[in-house]
Protein backbone atom coordinates (compact mmCIF):
# COMPACT_ATOMS: atom_id res chain seq x y z
CA UNK A 1 0.00 0.00 0.00
CA UNK A 2 1.44 3.53 -0.90
CA UNK A 3 1.57 6.27 1.83
CA UNK A 4 -1.11 8.90 1.80
CA UNK A 5 0.84 12.03 1.43
CA UNK A 6 1.66 14.41 4.66
CA UNK A 7 0.22 17.35 5.12
CA UNK A 8 3.68 18.87 5.70
CA UNK A 9 6.07 17.19 3.00
CA UNK A 10 9.23 17.38 1.14
CA UNK A 11 9.07 15.89 -1.88
CA UNK A 12 11.70 13.92 -3.93
CA UNK A 13 11.40 13.54 -7.52
CA UNK A 14 14.01 10.64 -8.62
CA UNK A 15 14.96 9.68 -12.23
CA UNK A 16 18.01 6.99 -12.02
CA UNK A 17 19.27 5.67 -15.51
CA UNK A 18 17.81 2.55 -16.16
CA UNK A 19 21.01 0.04 -15.60
CA UNK A 20 21.44 -1.85 -12.34
CA UNK A 21 24.21 -0.50 -11.03
CA UNK A 22 22.93 3.19 -11.50
CA UNK A 23 18.88 2.17 -9.90
CA UNK A 24 20.65 0.19 -6.90
CA UNK A 25 22.47 3.33 -5.56
CA UNK A 26 19.73 5.64 -6.23
CA UNK A 27 17.19 3.97 -4.09
CA UNK A 28 19.81 3.23 -1.32
CA UNK A 29 20.03 6.95 -1.72
CA UNK A 30 16.51 7.33 -1.49
CA UNK A 31 15.57 5.23 1.53
CA UNK A 32 18.17 7.21 3.46
CA UNK A 33 16.58 10.24 3.18
CA UNK A 34 13.38 8.45 3.84
CA UNK A 35 14.76 6.71 6.91
CA UNK A 36 16.59 10.15 8.26
CA UNK A 37 13.19 11.94 7.95
CA UNK A 38 9.80 10.51 8.06
CA UNK A 39 8.79 13.79 6.14
CA UNK A 40 10.57 13.50 3.08
CA UNK A 41 8.29 11.54 0.35
CA UNK A 42 10.10 10.19 -2.78
CA UNK A 43 8.72 9.52 -6.29
CA UNK A 44 11.17 6.64 -7.99
CA UNK A 45 10.56 7.10 -12.05
CA UNK A 46 11.41 4.21 -13.82
CA UNK A 47 10.82 2.49 -17.16
CA UNK A 48 7.84 -0.23 -17.07
CA UNK A 49 10.48 -3.06 -17.75
CA UNK A 50 12.69 -1.38 -14.65
CA UNK A 51 9.12 -1.50 -12.42
CA UNK A 52 8.99 -5.14 -13.35
CA UNK A 53 12.47 -6.17 -11.96
CA UNK A 54 12.44 -3.94 -8.51
CA UNK A 55 9.17 -3.64 -7.64
CA UNK A 56 9.06 -6.78 -5.33
CA UNK A 57 12.27 -5.87 -3.43
CA UNK A 58 11.21 -4.48 0.25
CA UNK A 59 10.93 -0.91 0.28
CA UNK A 60 9.86 1.71 2.52
CA UNK A 61 5.87 3.47 2.10
CA UNK A 62 7.29 6.58 1.38
CA UNK A 63 8.96 5.68 -1.46
CA UNK A 64 6.48 5.25 -4.56
CA UNK A 65 6.91 3.96 -7.93
CA UNK A 66 6.06 5.86 -11.24
CA UNK A 67 6.79 4.35 -14.71
CA UNK A 68 7.43 6.32 -17.92
CA UNK A 69 7.36 3.45 -21.37
CA UNK A 70 10.36 1.26 -22.21
CA UNK A 71 11.69 4.04 -24.47
CA UNK A 72 14.82 1.32 -24.75
CA UNK A 73 13.57 -1.61 -26.58
CA UNK A 74 14.52 -4.44 -24.22
CA UNK A 75 16.56 -6.19 -27.68
CA UNK A 76 18.93 -3.40 -27.25
CA UNK A 77 19.08 -4.30 -22.99
CA UNK A 78 19.84 -7.75 -23.57
CA UNK A 79 21.18 -7.99 -27.18
CA UNK A 80 23.71 -5.86 -25.56
CA UNK A 81 23.99 -2.96 -27.87
CA UNK A 82 25.30 -0.63 -25.81
CA UNK A 83 25.77 2.61 -28.07
CA UNK A 84 22.05 2.09 -29.34
CA UNK A 85 20.77 1.67 -25.55
CA UNK A 86 22.75 4.95 -24.32
CA UNK A 87 20.93 6.92 -27.51
CA UNK A 88 17.53 5.74 -26.62
CA UNK A 89 17.99 6.92 -22.94
CA UNK A 90 19.70 10.70 -24.16
CA UNK A 91 17.02 10.92 -26.82
CA UNK A 92 13.48 9.40 -26.00
CA UNK A 93 13.10 9.76 -21.87
CA UNK A 94 12.55 13.37 -21.44
CA UNK A 95 9.75 13.99 -22.76
CA UNK A 96 7.60 10.94 -20.68
CA UNK A 97 9.48 11.89 -17.43
CA UNK A 98 7.81 15.42 -17.52
CA UNK A 99 4.55 14.35 -18.32
CA UNK A 100 5.33 12.17 -14.85
CA UNK A 101 6.08 15.01 -13.38
CA UNK A 102 2.98 16.83 -14.65
CA UNK A 103 0.95 14.50 -13.49
CA UNK A 104 2.24 14.00 -10.05
CA UNK A 105 -0.53 14.97 -7.19
CA UNK A 106 2.15 17.24 -5.11
CA UNK A 107 4.65 18.76 -7.18
CA UNK A 108 7.94 17.55 -6.44
CA UNK A 109 10.85 20.36 -4.45
CA UNK A 110 13.50 18.52 -5.82
CA UNK A 111 14.22 16.66 -8.57
CA UNK A 112 17.15 14.05 -8.15
CA UNK A 113 18.61 12.43 -11.33
CA UNK A 114 21.58 10.82 -12.75
CA UNK A 115 23.88 12.56 -13.70
CA UNK A 116 24.63 11.10 -17.22
CA UNK A 117 20.59 12.34 -17.99
CA UNK A 118 21.35 15.68 -18.54
CA UNK A 119 18.17 16.44 -19.70
CA UNK A 120 16.77 16.35 -16.48
CA UNK A 121 18.10 19.81 -15.88
CA UNK A 122 16.74 20.94 -18.46
CA UNK A 123 13.07 20.03 -17.12
CA UNK A 124 13.96 20.93 -13.68
CA UNK A 125 15.22 24.57 -15.04
CA UNK A 126 12.22 25.31 -16.95
CA UNK A 127 9.99 23.90 -14.38
CA UNK A 128 11.79 26.05 -11.47
CA UNK A 129 12.61 22.92 -9.83
CA UNK A 130 16.11 22.27 -7.79
CA UNK A 131 17.93 19.73 -9.39
CA UNK A 132 20.47 17.65 -7.69
CA UNK A 133 22.91 15.28 -10.10
CA UNK A 134 24.10 11.97 -8.21
CA UNK A 135 26.76 10.93 -9.57
CA UNK A 136 27.05 7.00 -9.31
CA UNK A 137 31.00 6.77 -9.88
CA UNK A 138 33.54 7.45 -7.95
CA UNK A 139 34.61 11.09 -7.85
CA UNK A 140 38.02 10.79 -9.37
CA UNK A 141 36.44 9.36 -12.65
CA UNK A 142 34.16 12.62 -12.24
CA UNK A 143 37.14 14.30 -12.39
CA UNK A 144 38.83 12.81 -15.48
CA UNK A 145 35.65 13.32 -17.29
CA UNK A 146 35.32 16.73 -15.97
CA UNK A 147 38.73 17.46 -17.20
CA UNK A 148 38.07 15.55 -20.92
CA UNK A 149 39.62 18.90 -22.56
CA UNK A 150 42.98 18.22 -21.11
CA UNK A 151 42.84 14.64 -22.53
CA UNK A 152 42.28 16.04 -25.86
CA UNK A 153 44.97 18.51 -25.30
CA UNK A 154 47.43 16.00 -24.52
CA UNK A 155 46.61 13.98 -27.82
CA UNK A 156 44.76 11.28 -25.32
CA UNK A 157 41.17 10.30 -25.93
CA UNK A 158 38.66 8.20 -23.70
CA UNK A 159 37.72 5.92 -27.40
CA UNK A 160 39.38 2.67 -26.72
CA UNK A 161 42.91 2.46 -25.78
CA UNK A 162 44.51 -0.55 -27.49
CA UNK A 163 48.00 0.90 -28.01
CA UNK A 164 50.34 2.57 -25.46
CA UNK A 165 48.35 1.80 -22.73
CA UNK A 166 51.15 2.01 -20.23
CA UNK A 167 51.90 5.67 -21.26
CA UNK A 168 51.14 7.63 -17.58
CA UNK A 169 48.95 10.36 -17.53
CA UNK A 170 49.45 12.85 -14.50
CA UNK A 171 48.07 16.04 -15.35
CA UNK A 172 44.23 15.51 -14.43
CA UNK A 173 43.18 17.55 -11.26
CA UNK A 174 42.77 15.30 -8.43
CA UNK A 175 44.10 12.24 -9.68
CA UNK A 176 47.14 10.49 -9.22
CA UNK A 177 49.15 9.09 -11.71
CA UNK A 178 47.09 6.36 -14.17
CA UNK A 179 47.95 4.48 -16.74
CA UNK A 180 45.98 5.10 -20.26
CA UNK A 181 44.37 1.74 -20.52
CA UNK A 182 43.11 2.09 -17.20
CA UNK A 183 41.52 5.77 -18.30
CA UNK A 184 37.47 5.51 -18.47
CA UNK A 185 36.73 4.47 -22.04
CA UNK A 186 33.54 4.45 -24.48
CA UNK A 187 33.03 1.81 -27.47
CA UNK A 188 32.03 4.93 -29.67
CA UNK A 189 33.01 8.74 -29.92
CA UNK A 190 29.48 9.23 -30.42
CA UNK A 191 28.91 7.75 -26.66
CA UNK A 192 31.44 9.55 -25.11
CA UNK A 193 29.72 12.84 -26.61
CA UNK A 194 26.43 11.93 -25.41
CA UNK A 195 27.50 11.02 -22.23
CA UNK A 196 29.43 13.91 -21.37
CA UNK A 197 27.06 16.00 -22.22
CA UNK A 198 26.46 15.12 -18.40
CA UNK A 199 29.03 17.84 -18.12
CA UNK A 200 28.39 20.13 -19.96
CA UNK A 201 24.68 20.72 -17.59
CA UNK A 202 25.96 20.20 -14.40
CA UNK A 203 26.70 23.73 -14.05
CA UNK A 204 22.78 24.31 -14.21
CA UNK A 205 21.87 22.29 -11.53
CA UNK A 206 21.90 23.34 -7.35
CA UNK A 207 23.56 19.85 -6.50
CA UNK A 208 26.29 17.51 -6.92
CA UNK A 209 25.87 14.19 -5.11
CA UNK A 210 28.94 11.67 -4.84
CA UNK A 211 28.31 8.35 -4.08
CA UNK A 212 31.28 7.66 -2.35
CA UNK A 213 33.75 8.37 0.57
CA UNK A 214 35.48 11.18 1.24
CA UNK A 215 38.56 9.54 2.80
CA UNK A 216 38.83 7.34 0.07
CA UNK A 217 39.40 9.98 -2.53
CA UNK A 218 39.84 13.46 -0.60
CA UNK A 219 41.98 14.78 -3.49
CA UNK A 220 39.64 14.50 -6.36
CA UNK A 221 36.15 15.29 -4.03
CA UNK A 222 38.26 18.18 -2.88
CA UNK A 223 39.20 18.57 -6.55
CA UNK A 224 35.43 18.83 -7.61
CA UNK A 225 34.61 21.29 -4.54
CA UNK A 226 37.00 23.80 -5.70
CA UNK A 227 35.91 23.53 -9.81
CA UNK A 228 31.93 23.91 -9.42
CA UNK A 229 30.29 26.30 -8.24
CA UNK A 230 27.15 24.08 -6.79
CA UNK A 231 27.47 22.50 -3.53
CA UNK A 232 29.28 19.07 -3.78
CA UNK A 233 28.01 16.70 -1.12
CA UNK A 234 30.05 12.94 -0.48
CA UNK A 235 27.23 11.33 0.73
CA UNK A 236 28.06 7.88 1.35
CA UNK A 237 28.71 4.69 -0.35
CA UNK A 238 25.12 4.37 -1.46
CA UNK A 239 25.22 0.55 -1.28
CA UNK A 240 22.18 -1.14 1.92
CA UNK A 241 24.78 -0.80 4.53
CA UNK A 242 22.19 0.01 7.14
CA UNK A 243 20.65 -3.33 6.50
CA UNK A 244 24.13 -5.10 7.93
CA UNK A 245 24.06 -2.45 10.67
CA UNK A 246 20.79 -2.86 12.01
CA UNK A 247 21.52 -6.97 11.62
CA UNK A 248 24.64 -8.01 11.60
CA UNK A 249 24.05 -11.13 11.87
CA UNK A 250 20.35 -11.28 9.91
CA UNK A 251 19.51 -14.72 9.71
CA UNK A 252 18.35 -16.35 5.97
CA UNK A 253 17.81 -19.40 5.02
CA UNK A 254 19.52 -19.50 1.76
CA UNK A 255 21.69 -22.30 1.19
CA UNK A 256 24.92 -20.16 0.23
CA UNK A 257 24.65 -18.29 3.29
CA UNK A 258 24.34 -22.10 5.28
CA UNK A 259 27.38 -23.13 2.96
CA UNK A 260 29.41 -20.28 4.07
CA UNK A 261 28.76 -20.70 7.30
CA UNK A 262 30.42 -24.08 7.42
CA UNK A 263 33.52 -23.24 5.65
CA UNK A 264 36.75 -21.67 7.80
CA UNK A 265 37.04 -18.13 8.45
CA UNK A 266 38.35 -16.17 5.37
CA UNK A 267 38.85 -19.11 3.48
CA UNK A 268 36.36 -18.64 0.16
CA UNK A 269 37.40 -16.90 -2.57
CA UNK A 270 33.99 -14.85 -3.49
CA UNK A 271 33.70 -13.98 -7.95
CA UNK A 272 31.27 -11.78 -9.56
CA UNK A 273 31.27 -9.80 -12.44
CA UNK A 274 28.97 -6.85 -13.30
CA UNK A 275 25.30 -7.02 -14.56
CA UNK A 276 26.27 -5.74 -17.85
CA UNK A 277 29.90 -6.97 -19.21
CA UNK A 278 31.81 -9.88 -19.01
CA UNK A 279 35.21 -11.60 -20.13
CA UNK A 280 35.27 -13.54 -22.17
CA UNK A 281 34.08 -17.43 -22.08
CA UNK A 282 38.02 -18.71 -22.75
CA UNK A 283 39.16 -16.15 -19.86
CA UNK A 284 36.13 -17.67 -17.61
CA UNK A 285 37.32 -21.11 -18.29
CA UNK A 286 41.00 -20.50 -17.18
CA UNK A 287 39.87 -18.74 -14.11
CA UNK A 288 37.19 -22.29 -13.73
CA UNK A 289 40.89 -24.71 -14.43
CA UNK A 290 42.46 -22.48 -12.04
CA UNK A 291 40.19 -22.96 -9.33
CA UNK A 292 39.68 -26.74 -9.62
CA UNK A 293 43.77 -26.85 -9.79
CA UNK A 294 44.78 -24.80 -7.11
CA UNK A 295 41.72 -26.26 -4.39
CA UNK A 296 40.65 -22.71 -3.12
CA UNK A 297 37.25 -22.34 -1.55
CA UNK A 298 34.80 -20.72 -3.54
CA UNK A 299 31.20 -18.97 -4.19
CA UNK A 300 30.84 -17.70 -7.86
CA UNK A 301 27.82 -15.90 -9.12
CA UNK A 302 28.21 -16.66 -13.31
CA UNK A 303 24.37 -15.36 -14.60
CA UNK A 304 24.25 -17.38 -17.71
CA UNK A 305 27.26 -19.94 -17.67
CA UNK A 306 26.60 -21.21 -13.81
CA UNK A 307 25.65 -25.20 -15.44
CA UNK A 308 28.87 -24.72 -17.27
CA UNK A 309 31.37 -23.85 -14.73
CA UNK A 310 29.78 -26.20 -12.37
CA UNK A 311 31.16 -29.04 -14.60
CA UNK A 312 34.58 -27.38 -14.56
CA UNK A 313 35.27 -25.98 -11.02
CA UNK A 314 35.49 -28.84 -9.39
CA UNK A 315 33.82 -29.40 -5.95
CA UNK A 316 35.44 -26.76 -3.42
CA UNK A 317 33.30 -24.34 -4.24
CA UNK A 318 29.59 -23.38 -5.18
CA UNK A 319 28.52 -21.38 -8.45
CA UNK A 320 25.06 -19.89 -8.36
CA UNK A 321 23.03 -17.52 -10.46
CA UNK A 322 22.54 -14.16 -8.39
CA UNK A 323 23.60 -13.65 -4.48
CA UNK A 324 22.68 -11.10 -2.31
CA UNK A 325 26.59 -9.87 -2.53
CA UNK A 326 26.74 -7.22 0.29
CA UNK A 327 25.59 -10.32 2.83
CA UNK A 328 27.67 -12.85 1.31
CA UNK A 329 30.55 -10.11 1.08
CA UNK A 330 30.17 -9.36 5.16
CA UNK A 331 30.27 -13.67 5.84
CA UNK A 332 33.51 -13.85 8.02
CA UNK A 333 34.03 -17.08 5.85
CA UNK A 334 35.12 -14.65 2.93
CA UNK A 335 38.99 -14.14 2.64
CA UNK A 336 38.58 -12.19 -1.21
CA UNK A 337 37.33 -10.90 -3.82
CA UNK A 338 37.75 -11.67 -7.47
CA UNK A 339 35.45 -8.53 -8.85
CA UNK A 340 34.67 -6.82 -12.39
CA UNK A 341 34.95 -3.28 -10.37
CA UNK A 342 31.69 -1.93 -11.07
CA UNK A 343 32.01 1.15 -8.33
CA UNK A 344 29.33 -0.78 -6.67
CA UNK A 345 31.09 -3.99 -6.06
CA UNK A 346 34.49 -1.91 -5.60
CA UNK A 347 32.72 -0.05 -2.51
CA UNK A 348 30.63 -2.91 -0.99
CA UNK A 349 34.44 -4.90 -1.00
CA UNK A 350 36.17 -2.18 0.82
CA UNK A 351 32.91 -1.62 3.47
CA UNK A 352 32.84 -5.23 4.13
CA UNK A 353 37.02 -5.35 4.21
CA UNK A 354 37.54 -8.00 2.02
CA UNK A 355 41.11 -7.74 -0.62
CA UNK A 356 40.53 -7.61 -4.03
CA UNK A 357 41.87 -9.80 -6.91
CA UNK A 358 40.91 -7.34 -9.76
CA UNK A 359 39.79 -8.60 -13.41
CA UNK A 360 38.21 -4.88 -15.12
CA UNK A 361 36.47 -5.18 -18.39
CA UNK A 362 35.85 -1.16 -19.15
CA UNK A 363 34.01 1.84 -18.84
CA UNK A 364 34.88 3.16 -15.51
CA UNK A 365 36.22 -1.11 -14.07
CA UNK A 366 39.93 -0.67 -15.46
CA UNK A 367 40.35 3.07 -12.98
CA UNK A 368 38.65 1.69 -9.97
CA UNK A 369 40.83 -1.40 -10.32
CA UNK A 370 43.78 1.49 -10.38
CA UNK A 371 42.83 2.96 -7.41
CA UNK A 372 42.18 -0.60 -5.61
CA UNK A 373 45.44 -2.09 -6.67
CA UNK A 374 47.49 1.41 -6.57
CA UNK A 375 46.34 4.38 -4.29
CA UNK A 376 44.49 2.17 -1.52
CA UNK A 377 46.98 -0.75 -2.02
CA UNK A 378 44.20 -3.53 -0.99
CA UNK A 379 44.33 -6.17 -3.72
CA UNK A 380 46.45 -7.49 -6.95
CA UNK A 381 45.38 -7.31 -10.45
CA UNK A 382 44.70 -10.56 -12.43
CA UNK A 383 45.91 -9.31 -15.50
CA UNK A 384 48.50 -6.86 -15.39
CA UNK A 385 49.48 -6.41 -19.46
CA UNK A 386 47.12 -3.67 -20.29
CA UNK A 387 47.89 -3.58 -23.81
CA UNK A 388 45.70 -5.68 -26.52
CA UNK A 389 43.29 -8.58 -25.49
CA UNK A 390 45.53 -11.03 -23.34
CA UNK A 391 44.61 -13.99 -21.95
CA UNK A 392 45.40 -14.62 -18.84
CA UNK A 393 46.53 -18.47 -18.40
CA UNK A 394 45.45 -21.23 -15.95
CA UNK A 395 49.24 -20.96 -14.35
CA UNK A 396 48.91 -17.73 -13.85
CA UNK A 397 45.95 -17.40 -12.22
CA UNK A 398 46.78 -20.73 -9.79
CA UNK A 399 50.20 -18.71 -8.47
CA UNK A 400 47.98 -15.50 -7.89
CA UNK A 401 45.10 -17.07 -6.02
CA UNK A 402 47.54 -19.17 -4.33
CA UNK A 403 49.31 -16.47 -2.85
CA UNK A 404 46.70 -14.13 -2.36
CA UNK A 405 44.17 -16.95 -0.50
CA UNK A 406 47.05 -18.08 1.37
CA UNK A 407 46.53 -15.85 4.78
CA UNK A 408 50.14 -17.05 6.55
CA UNK A 409 51.65 -15.39 3.31
CA UNK A 410 53.40 -11.52 3.95
CA UNK A 411 51.72 -10.57 0.75
CA UNK A 412 48.54 -11.27 1.64
CA UNK A 413 48.98 -9.78 5.64
CA UNK A 414 50.03 -6.79 4.43
CA UNK A 415 46.43 -6.12 2.24
CA UNK A 416 44.47 -7.45 4.55
CA UNK A 417 45.72 -5.08 7.29
CA UNK A 418 45.24 -2.10 5.13
CA UNK A 419 41.91 -3.51 3.57
CA UNK A 420 41.05 -3.83 7.67
CA UNK A 421 41.88 0.20 8.11
CA UNK A 422 40.13 0.84 5.41
CA UNK A 423 36.74 -0.91 6.33
CA UNK A 424 37.08 1.34 9.42
CA UNK A 425 37.60 4.76 8.01
CA UNK A 426 34.38 4.20 5.86
CA UNK A 427 32.41 2.79 8.99
CA UNK A 428 33.92 6.37 10.64
CA UNK A 429 32.43 7.71 7.85
CA UNK A 430 28.89 6.83 7.64
CA UNK A 431 28.65 7.06 11.59
CA UNK A 432 27.53 9.47 13.64
CA UNK A 433 29.44 12.87 12.84
CA UNK A 434 31.27 11.01 9.89
CA UNK A 435 31.82 13.24 6.71
CA UNK A 436 29.14 11.18 5.08
CA UNK A 437 27.05 11.75 7.67
CA UNK A 438 27.21 15.36 7.79
CA UNK A 439 26.67 15.61 4.11
CA UNK A 440 23.94 13.66 4.05
CA UNK A 441 22.33 15.69 6.78
CA UNK A 442 23.16 18.93 5.21
CA UNK A 443 21.27 17.67 1.99
CA UNK A 444 18.20 16.89 4.20
CA UNK A 445 18.04 20.15 6.03
CA UNK A 446 18.32 21.62 1.84
CA UNK A 447 15.68 19.58 0.67
CA UNK A 448 13.42 20.84 4.08
CA UNK A 449 14.12 24.51 3.12
CA UNK A 450 13.33 24.24 -0.49
CA UNK A 451 10.13 22.41 0.65
CA UNK A 452 9.12 24.78 2.95
CA UNK A 453 9.83 27.77 0.37
CA UNK A 454 7.64 26.13 -1.98
CA UNK A 455 4.98 25.44 -0.06
CA UNK A 456 4.95 29.09 1.06
CA UNK A 457 4.95 30.39 -2.16
N1 LIG B 1 24.97 -7.88 -7.13
C1 LIG B 1 24.25 -8.71 -6.29
N2 LIG B 1 24.32 -10.04 -6.50
C2 LIG B 1 25.06 -10.60 -7.46
C3 LIG B 1 25.83 -9.75 -8.30
C4 LIG B 1 25.75 -8.38 -8.11
O1 LIG B 1 23.58 -8.27 -5.35
O2 LIG B 1 25.06 -11.82 -7.56
C5 LIG B 1 24.88 -6.41 -6.91
C6 LIG B 1 26.15 -5.91 -6.28
O3 LIG B 1 26.07 -6.04 -4.87
C7 LIG B 1 26.19 -4.45 -6.76
C8 LIG B 1 25.47 -4.49 -8.10
O4 LIG B 1 24.76 -5.74 -8.15
O5 LIG B 1 25.49 -3.63 -5.86
C9 LIG B 1 26.42 -4.41 -9.28
O6 LIG B 1 26.88 -3.10 -9.40
P1 LIG B 1 28.36 -2.78 -9.86
O7 LIG B 1 28.50 -1.29 -9.92
O8 LIG B 1 29.34 -3.47 -9.00
O9 LIG B 1 28.50 -3.44 -11.28
P2 LIG B 1 27.68 -3.30 -12.65
O10 LIG B 1 26.79 -4.49 -12.66
O11 LIG B 1 26.93 -2.01 -12.64
O12 LIG B 1 28.73 -3.39 -13.68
Amino acid sequence: MEASPPTSFNHVAAIPYPARGHINPMMNLCKLLVSNNNNILVTFIVTEEWLSFISSEPKPDNISFRTIPNVVPSELIRGRDHPAFIEAIMTKMEEPFEEVLNLLDLPPSIILYDTFLYWAVAVGNRKNIPVASFWTMSASVFSILLHQHLLEQNGHYLVKFSENGDERVNYIPGVSSTRLAELPSFQTKRMMQMLLKGFQWIHKAQYLLISSIYELESQAIDTLKSKLSIPVYTIGPTIPYISLKNNPKLKTNNSYIEWLDSQPIGSVLYISQGSFFSASSKQIDEIARALCESNIRFLWVARNEASRLKQICGNMGLVLEWCDQLRVLSHSSIGGFLSHCGWNSSKEGVVCGVPFLTFPITVDQPFNSKMIVEDWKVGLRVKENVNGDVLVKKSEVVKLVCEFMDLDSDLAKGIRERIRKLKKICWDAIGDGGSADIDLKALIGDIITYSSKFTHA
